[in-house]
Order: structure tokens, then C-alpha cells, then sequence
């Protein structure tokens, strides 16, 4: 079974993010990138796929600046076999995105397409659902467990107050949620290999994409700052200060 890993390049979600300036969006200029942490998961659930014998072959496939093939290149130290950069300089949003993996997919013929269920920089939540809509695919989002069966995928997925398991018909679309699997480290042997391992690089043209935004970015602020807090002499103080002050109780 062919899988593909959709991995996205975003701003290293230990750093914090600045808005710029003049509010159009945040700033990524001399800030550490890495791949979106629920890539990584979704990475880490091929790789275990290929060492159960589920999967046969990992392709990873990243869209945007040439600089996400370093993004690529982590996926292919942690396992994959190969990677599609589809390198294009313009703002990707989900629906642009999802017709660009739609195109590879329609080339590399996977039975499996796992992506992360959300990338943390935009946080969107969009890709897997759109990607399962233009194919036509069984789609299983926010997967907690996934279990490959006869010509089915076995999936556990995380909703409010509990679990859900479906069974979905191959091919499908599977979006990795937080407990999936704990992605590994890459050690140095697989970093020193993954240097030699092939990328490709494709263009929205070749693959007949329009990747024209849809959306318009209004204002992009920061969050407002948290107040201060107060010490307290003492519970009676409290109640009265969350009566009158507060008046949450
Ligand atoms: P989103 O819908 O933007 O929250 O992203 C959900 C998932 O779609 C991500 O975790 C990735 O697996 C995939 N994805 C989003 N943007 C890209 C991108 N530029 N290149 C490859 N995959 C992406």
C-alpha cells in the first residue's frame, strides 16, 4: 500500500509568533521554521506503517517556497522514502492546497493520504476535508488510532466528551489528531541518508492547478495582553474582591 504524507512548513511552534507591523500578517522573516507538529504525527504514522508491513512505499509532498524541501527533508529522515516538492512563492490557501494534492495524488496513485488535521500557523483545519471531497474519498479526520483491514481502514477518531471508530473504505483520506503516535527524532545515520534520498519538484502549471487566493486577510492582531494579577491577604479578601471587582460570583 502506496501512502502520501502531506507535510507543511510553519513557524517552530516553540516560538513566539509577532504580528507585523502593519497587521498584515505575522512575521517570518529570520524565524526558525519546522514542520507543522500534526505533519510530524502524520509522518510518524506512515513510517509505523511501513515497519508493520502495511505500507509499501512513503512519499512525502510539501507545496510552497523552495525552502519547504528542508521540511521534506526532516519527512524523509524520519522515514519516508521519497518526496514532491510543488514549489510556488504564492500565499497557498486550503482549497489551492487541496487541488495541488489532488493533482499528486492523481499521479502517484496512493490508496492512503495522511495529513495533518491542522496546520498550526493558520490553524484552517480545511486541507484533509477538501483533498477527501475532490476525490471522492472516504475521509476519517482527527484519527486517534488507525488499524489497516481488508480493503479498510479502522480508525478511531477523537470527538467531544469521547471516541468514535469508523471503519472507512480504501482509498481514503486520514487526518492525524494530537495522541496518534508520539513522532521520533531522527538520529544522524537517517539524516546523513535522507540527504541521498530523491525529491521532485512540480509547479501548480505543470499540474494544471489555479492556486489564486480566495480569501482576503482583513487584519491580522495580537491577542490582548493579560492583566496583571493581585495578591491576597486572605480568603475573605478574595470573595470580596471576585463580588465587587471581579463579580463572578
Ligand atoms: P490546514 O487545513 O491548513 O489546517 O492544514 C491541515 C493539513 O493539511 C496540514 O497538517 C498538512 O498535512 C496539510 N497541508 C496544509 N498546507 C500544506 C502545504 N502547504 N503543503 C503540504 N501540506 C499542507
Amino acid at each position: 500500500m502506496k501512502v502520501l504524507v502531506a507535510v507543511k512548513r510553519v513557524i517552530d511552534a516553540y516560538v513566539k509568533v509577532r504580528v507585523k507591523a502593519d497587521g498584515s500578517g505575522v512575521e517570518t522573516q529570520n524565524v526558525k521554521m519546522s514542520m507543522n507538529p500534526f505533519c510530524e504525527i502524520a509522518v510518524e504514522e506512515a513510517v509505523r506503517m511501513k515497519e508493520a508491513g502495511v505500507a509499501t512505499e512513503i512519499v512525502a509532498v510539501s507545496c510552497g517556497a523552495q525552502s519547504s524541501q528542508e521540511t521534506l527533508r526532516t519527512a524523509l529522515a524520519m522515514g519516508a522514502d521519497r518526496g514532491i516538492l510543488v514549489q510556488s512563492d504564492e500565499v497557498l490557501q486550503p482549497l489551492a492546497i487541496a487541488k495541488l494534492l489532488k493533482a499528486v495524488v492523481e499521479k502517484e496513485s496512493p490508496e492512503v493520504v495522511l495529513l495533518g488535521k491542522q496546520a498550526v500557523d493558520s490553524d484552517f483545519n480545511q486541507t484533509g476535508q477538501m483533498l477527501a471531497a475532490l476525490l471522492g474519498w472516504s475521509q476519517a479526520t482527527f484519527a486517534s488510532k488507525v488499524i489497516k483491514e481488508d480493503g479498510m481502514l479502522r480508525v478511531t477518531r477523537e470527538i467531544d466528551g469521547g471516541l468514535e471508530t469508523l471503519e472507512v473504505k480504501l482509498p481514503a483520506v486520514v487526518t492525524a489528531d494530537l495522541r496518534l503516535n508520539e513522532p521520533r527524532y531522527a538520529s544522524l545515520p537517517n539524516i546523513m541518508k535522507a540527504k541521498k534520498k530523491p525529491i521532485d519538484t512540480l509547479t501548480p502549471d505543470e499540474l494544471g492547478v489555479d492556486v489564486t487566493p480566495r480569501l482576503k486577510v482583513i487584519k491580522v492582531t495580537e491577542p490582548p495582553a493579560r492583566q496583571a494579577g493581585v495578591k491576597v491577604a486572605n480568603v475573605a479578601e478574595l470573595v470580596t474582591k471576585l463580588k465587587s471587582e471581579a463579580k463572578v460570583i
